[in-house]
Parts: C-alpha cells; sequence; structure tokens
C-alpha cells in the first residue's frame, strides 16, 4: 500500500472508532468513573474513551507512514547493500510491541499519548501492508535475523505501473483518498480548519489531555 491508502485508511479506521467509542462512552454510567471525575482513575478500557480526548490526527497521519519514513530511507538507499529491502525493522511486530507497550505505559500514568499514536499508527500500516504474508519480517526475529531481499532495480517505476493497472494497488489508494476527503469535508464544513490544524483534533473533546 502507498501514502494516500495508509494515511487515509488509518485517519479513517480511527474516525470510525471515535464514532463507535463515543457512543459507547455514553452509555458508560457515572459509576464507571470515581467521584472526581478523574479519566486517570478509570478502570480498563474506559480510560481511553472517548478516543477523540486523546488522538492527535496529525500525529497519526505521520505515524500511519512511520514503518515507511524509517525502512525506505534505511533499506533501500542508506544501507541498500546490507538489505537491499523497504520493510525491515519498523515493519515489524516487534516495532509495534515496544512503541506500544510505553505508549501505554505513558498514557496510564502521564496521560501522554503521543507514543501510543505512533504505535497504533504503525500497527496498522502493517496491517494495511499485510505484513503476515511476509512472516520472516513480521515476526523478526522469531524466524531467524535475516531479512528477505529484493531486486531494487527500477522499483519506482514499477511502484508507478501497479498503481495505474494493478486493482490490489489502487483500489486501497481510493479508498484511503475517499476517507482523507470525508476527513477534510468534516473540518471545512464546521470551519474547525484552523482548530484541527492547530490541535490534531477533529471534534472539541469534553476535557482536555496533554500529550
Ligand atoms: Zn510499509
Amino acid at each position: 500500500m502507498f501514502v494516500f491508502g495508509h494515511a487515509g485508511i488509518t485517519i479513517g479506521m480511527a474516525m470510525i472508532a471515535d464514532a463507535l467509542t463515543s457512543r459507547q462512552r455514553a452509555n458508560v454510567t457515572p459509576a464507571a468513573t470515581d467521584n472526581h471525575g478523574d479519566r486517570r482513575s478509570r478502570a480498563g478500557w474506559r480510560g481511553f474513551l472517548p478516543i477523540r480526548e486523546w488522538m492527535d490526527y496529525r500525529l497519526l497521519l505521520v505515524a500511519s507512514l512511520l514503518p515507511d519514513i524509517i525502512d525506505k530511507p534505511l533499506g533501500q538507499a542508506l544501507l541498500r547493500d546490507t538489505f537491499s529491502y523497504g520493510r525491515i525493522h519498523a515493519h515489524t511486530f516487534l516495532f509495534a510491541l515496544i512503541t506500544g507497550i510505553p505508549g501505554l505505559w505513558l498514557f496510564r500514568t502521564r496521560r501522554r499519548s503521543w507514543l501510543l499514536i505512533l504505535a497504533f499508527g504503525s500497527l496498522m500500516h502493517d496491517l494495511e501492508d499485510q505484513m503476515w504474508r511476509w512472516p520472516s519480517v513480521m515476526w523478526w526475529p522469531l524466524k531467524g535475523w535475516a531479512f528477505p531481499r529484493e531486486d531494487l532495480n527500477g522499483w519506482f517505476g514499477n511502484m508507478l505501473q501497479a498503481l495505474i493497472s494493478d486493482p490490489e494497488a489502487f483500489v486501497p489508494e481510493l479508498i484511503g483518498i475517499g476517507f482523507l476527503v470525508f476527513a477534510a469535508v468534516r473540518v471545512f464544513h464546521t470551519r474547525r480548519f484552523l482548530y484541527a490544524l492547530k490541535t490534531g483534533r477533529l471534534d472539541h473533546p469534553a476535557a482536555q489531555v496533554t500529550r
């Protein structure tokens, strides 16, 4: 998957999850929170609801591309002789884990969400890349230390060719563009363009949190 597919589908999934969890949040009884309304003490998954309180869509945009931002320059340019491959360390489940676990800890203890957003975006990227089809990368290093290699000659041209001729390549891009247009229309429609640009939020949250 390429830029618009990753960015649009990840943002779209977050918007859908936000819409669903906001509805769930409305059904959470007052007894589910403590007497002081301190969200840090909310038990289990309820501490993450609603997503709009902590989601920064600007950061999510970067996170949705993070594995490629790290791996493509490294594996295809800087360390091309070593790897000759564009999906290496940042495309592994281990990468999502070593960002996700401290991300969860930071969120639960300090209510800071930036690392959790990076982990979420990276995990979504791996799923969109269907990394389970490359188990030696997805589960690295459980299946050995070496990454696959590929002939990178003409990879950019091949990518452009796939984008105009291969439905498996261009359909996700069209879906991603659809989600991005939907998000843009929503922001402009509610006249919150500057607000979204400044805060990374698409909606006004019920409470302010620190990122
Ligand atoms: Zn990728």
